[in-house]
This record gives C-alpha cells, structure tokens and sequence, in this order.
C-alpha cells in the first residue's frame, strides 16, 4: 500500500432514537503522502463524519459504521484503543472550526503544549513556527485570552506538535474574519509543508480550496462524486454538481457560506441511496439516474460518480 489515506465504501449512519441519518453512503477517498487535498460540499454533504471517521472521533449515535479506512498501512477499525492513541499521538493532527474548543480552558498554553510533546520539545519553538509574535507571552496565557487567530495557531501547533503525517483541517478558518483567515491558512499550509504532512481540508469553498490544494474532492449525499486536479475540477467539471457549485462560486462568497449555492436542498439520506442522491437538482437527469446508483467513471483527469459523465464532457 503506498497511500497514506485510504476510505473505501465508508458507510455512517447516526441513530438518535427518533431519527436515522445515513452521513456517509459509500464515500472513496485516496490521499498520497504530502499531498494536499481540499473536500468540499454543501452543508450535511458528510464531510465533518468523513474527518472523524478517519481519526475514529465519531460519537456514539454513529453506531452503523461499515467500511475500510486505512491510514499509514492501519487498518483504523481495527485498532485496540492504545493503538488509536498512538495513531492520534503520532500520525493525525486535527484542527477544528472552533479552537478554543478544543484546548483546556483551566491550563495555561505552554502547560498545553509541553503536556503534548513531553520532555522532548520546547512549546516556545513550537508557537513561534506557527508564526505567534512573542511565543513566552502566549506560553503564559490561557484560552480564553487569546484571539480567534491566536486560538487556531495554538490549536495548529499542538496539532502539528508530533509531525504528524496527516492532517484534518474542518472548516479551521470559518468562525474568523476575511484578513486573518487568509493569515491563519496560510501558516497552516507552510507549517504542514515544512514538515512533510498531507492536509486534507474540510470547506465549503471550492475557490479557495482550489487556490490552496493540489486536488480537490467534492462530497455530495455521502459519496465523493467527484476528484481530480483542482485546477481542472473547478476549470472543466465532470459531475453536473461541481459545475453547479462552480458556477456559482463568486456569488457564494458575496451571498455567504451557509446559503445554498444550487437551487433546491441537499439531500438527508435515512438509508443507501438506489439511485444518483444528485437526480432530484440535476438539470441532465435521466429516468436511470433515479435507479441506479452511479458508478466511477474516469474523464480526463478526474473521477465522477455520474452516469453521464463522459457523454456530458463530449457534448461540452
Ligand atoms: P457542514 O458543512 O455543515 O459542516 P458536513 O458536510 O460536515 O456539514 P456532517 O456534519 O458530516 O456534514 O453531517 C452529515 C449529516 O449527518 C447531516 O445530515 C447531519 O445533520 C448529520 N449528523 C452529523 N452529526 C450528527 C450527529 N452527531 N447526530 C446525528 N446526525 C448527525
Ligand atoms: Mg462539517
């Protein structure tokens, strides 16, 4: 196996007592090691359930989990809990939407830091390479003291404190300003490079993740329906979805993140999908799309769960 990252048929369904949501519905996904890759999809498309599934972090409504996800040659399913922690510790580094979050709000952050790295490392060099001016000020300071820009810096360097060999980056940047986002994506990206770690970034943005990743994923109704070099994905889709996310990408950023960029409403599966989940919005839709779930199809440089994806692309 020479992937760092491999989901094969990932199926999670969450079961609350009253409802049944099916999150992911056979999604695929391949990460090579140092590679960056954005997943992008509309809100509920699945992409939060895919990071966590990765890490083993979903909760316990989650209770139908089928599937493989393999990472640095573990099968992660598999894996007694100190092997999960080890898999954590070492070769997976989160970051979240919300830092503060995920720090303790009773421990200053060098205390933090130093717990993470032991008596191996320096959490003043660790603040200063995610570029925080005056790394022995924000060493004495705790959460709650730290702007939001602080805040996801400190998430990043605890995250990244191990070197580890991937990292998932859900929405890091969404609760922050236009100026500091851009700031704070940019020390994610150079830390991860620096260190030889694969990003995969969870966005609802396929601009900016195609400014920033080498390839992009995009998630729809659980499933990856479409991967491929970022440039030609958001240049020349293959699924009639991408173009319609692509398509209205500039006015996205001006109508805001949480509207829905394609007309009608994405899809809350309670069960496996029989036909495309894509066929009710689809503007190509035939009478199979509703029966018959799409398999892979290779055009050009990408990969697209549609079944008229290479006669789309030819008439195009
Ligand atoms: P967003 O862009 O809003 O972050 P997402 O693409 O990350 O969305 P998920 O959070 O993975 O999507 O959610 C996928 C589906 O699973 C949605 O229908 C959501 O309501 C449901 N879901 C997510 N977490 C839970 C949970 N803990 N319990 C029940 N349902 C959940
Ligand atoms: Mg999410």
């Amino acid at each position: 196996m020479t992937a760092l990252l491999e989901v094969r048929d990932l199926a999670v369904e969450y079961d609350s007592g009253e409802r049944r949501v099916r999150a992911l519905d056979g999604a695929d996904l391949t990460v090579a090691a140092g590679e960056t890759i954005g997943i992008v999809g509309e809100s509920g498309s699945g992409k939060s359930t895919l990071g966590s599934a990765v890490g083993r972090l979903l909760p316990s409504t989650a209770n139908r989990v089928t599937g493989d996800v393999w990472l640095a040659g573990e099968r992660v399913f598999d894996l007694p809990p100190a092997g999960i922690r080890r898999l954590r510790r070492e070769r997976l580094g989160f970051v979240f939407q919300d830092p503060i979050a995920s720090l303790d709000p009773t421990m200053r952050v060098g205390k933090q830091l130093k717990l993470v790295l032991g008596s191996k490392g320096d959490p003043l060099s660790h603040l200063d390479r995610v570029r925080l001016a005056n790394p022995g000020r924000v060493a004495r300071m705790y959460p709650h003291q730290l702007s939001g820009g602080m805040a996801q810096r400190v998430a990043l360097a605890i995250a990244m404190a191990c070197q580890p060999r991937l990292l998932i980056a859900d929405e890091p940047t969404a609760a922050l300003d236009a100026q500091v986002r851009e700031e704070v994506l940019e020390v994610v990206f150079s830390v991860a490079a620096e260190a030889g770690t694969s990003i995969v970034w969870l966005s609802h943005d396929l601009t900016a993740v195609a400014r920033r990743c080498s390839r992009v994923a995009v998630m729809y109704g659980g499933r990856v329906v479409e991967d491929g070099p970022a440039a030609d994905v958001l240049g020349q889709p293959a699924h009639p979805y991408t173009a319609a996310l692509a398509r209205s990408a500039p006015a996205m950023a001006s109508l805001g993140d949480r509207l829905s960029p394609v007309p009608g409403r994405p899809p809350v599966l309670a069960e496996a999908s029989h036909g495309c989940a894509f066929e009710p919005r689809c503007p190509y839709a035939e009478e199979r799309c509703a029966k018959e779930r799409p398999e892979l199809h290779v055009v050009r440089t990408q990969e697209a769960l549609c079944h008229r994806a290479t006669e789309l692309v030819t008439a195009s």
